[in-house]
């Protein structure tokens, strides 16, 4: 495809955790901000999501390394990688304790999931079971003495409470552009009071990617449409951050012949499978870059 001139406003990544192998769900969606990137003449980037320690190896770090390498995928140095940035993503998290945003969750996985069976008329969205908002009321005092009590904790945000605010400020409802579904406006509550900061890390997915995203400079966040719902929440802290709003492309999900999203557990389908047995960037778009999509990745 013929490369525009200009537009080195262009910038994307790719970020992926390192919890596992790439497979070719994680190849498509790497093709396809490379290949916009390239089309637009941009930077592309790449972000290791590496906040989970217990979870994440070095081993699948260097595996990525080859896996884009194979895909001829070209990316700037250097790579961040967020566990290194634990004191940027507590910056913003201390800045939205301050704002009174943000409270102390002592609830268990166990715990929330009682609840939410014992009231059947709790509040679900696009993944599930909403967050009951058990803790959103504790109190300073009380929420003192369980921390005292040796109670680990997490944080979430107050959607409700920001939400309130920002109307009150006269900056509400939130727009944001997504590039195949037109602009939207942000339903942060429709996801619920997410945590931002986890029991075992200082931060969260939604923390750590916004801050990100606005600290390396991202025009476009191109990724796929599993993700579509949490940018309300993005978009939330985009605001209360007072950070750039980039411009959002939630491509398909790419499916197996079942009909099936691919997973990290199907080793077989791992880049890293591919490549050792021979197999070959065009072969892998033309066996399973399917559904429609075809077109778009072949060369
Ligand atoms: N780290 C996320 C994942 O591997 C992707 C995050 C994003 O692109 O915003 O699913």
């Amino acid at each position: 495809m013929k490369k525009k001139q200009t537009s080195s406003n262009f910038v994307t990544r790719f970020a992926p955790s390192p919890t596992g192998g790439l497979h070719v769900g994680h190849a498509y969606s790497a093709l396809t901000a490379w290949r916009m990137c390239q089309q637009q003449g941009g930077r592309f980037l790449l972000r290791m999501e590496d906040i989970d320690v217990a979870r994440c190896r070095e081993e699948y770090v260097e595996d990525i390394y080859a896996d884009l390498a194979w895909l001829d995928i070209k990316w700037e140095m250097p790579v961040r990688c967020q566990s290194e940035h634990f004191e940027d993503y507590q910056q913003a998290l201390d800045r939205l304790k301050a704002m009174g945003f943000v409270y102390p969750c002592f609830c268990t996985r166990a715990e929330i999931k009682a609840e939410i069976t014992r009231s059947p008329s709790a509040p679900h969205g696009p993944d599930g079971a909403l967050y009951p908002g058990t803790c959103r009321h504790l109190g300073a005092d009380k929420a003192a003495s369980k921390a005292a009590d040796g109670f680990a904790h997490a944080w979430r945000i107050n959607v409700g409470a920001a939400q309130e605010y920002l109307q009150s400020d006269g900056r509400w409802p939130l727009v944001w552009h997504d590039e195949l579904k037109g602009d939207q406006i942000a339903e942060p509550a429709s996801l619920g009071d997410v945590v931002l900061a986890r029991k075992d890390t200082p931060t969260s997915y939604h923390l750590a990617v916004t801050v990100d995203d606005n600290l390396q400079g991202i025009s476009h966040v191109i990724r796929g449409e599993d993700l579509f719902h949490a940018t309300h929440i993005h978009r939330l802290l985009q605001a209360l951050l007072d950070l750039r709003v980039p411009k959002y492309h939630h491509h398909a999900l790419l499916l197996d012949e079942m009909g099936k999203r691919f997973a990290k557990r199907d080793k077989a389908l791992t880049i890293k499978a591919i490549r050792s047995r021979g197999g070959t960037v065009s072969e892998m778009i033309n066996q399973y870059m399917f559904f429609g999509e075809r077109e778009a990745l072949s060369e």
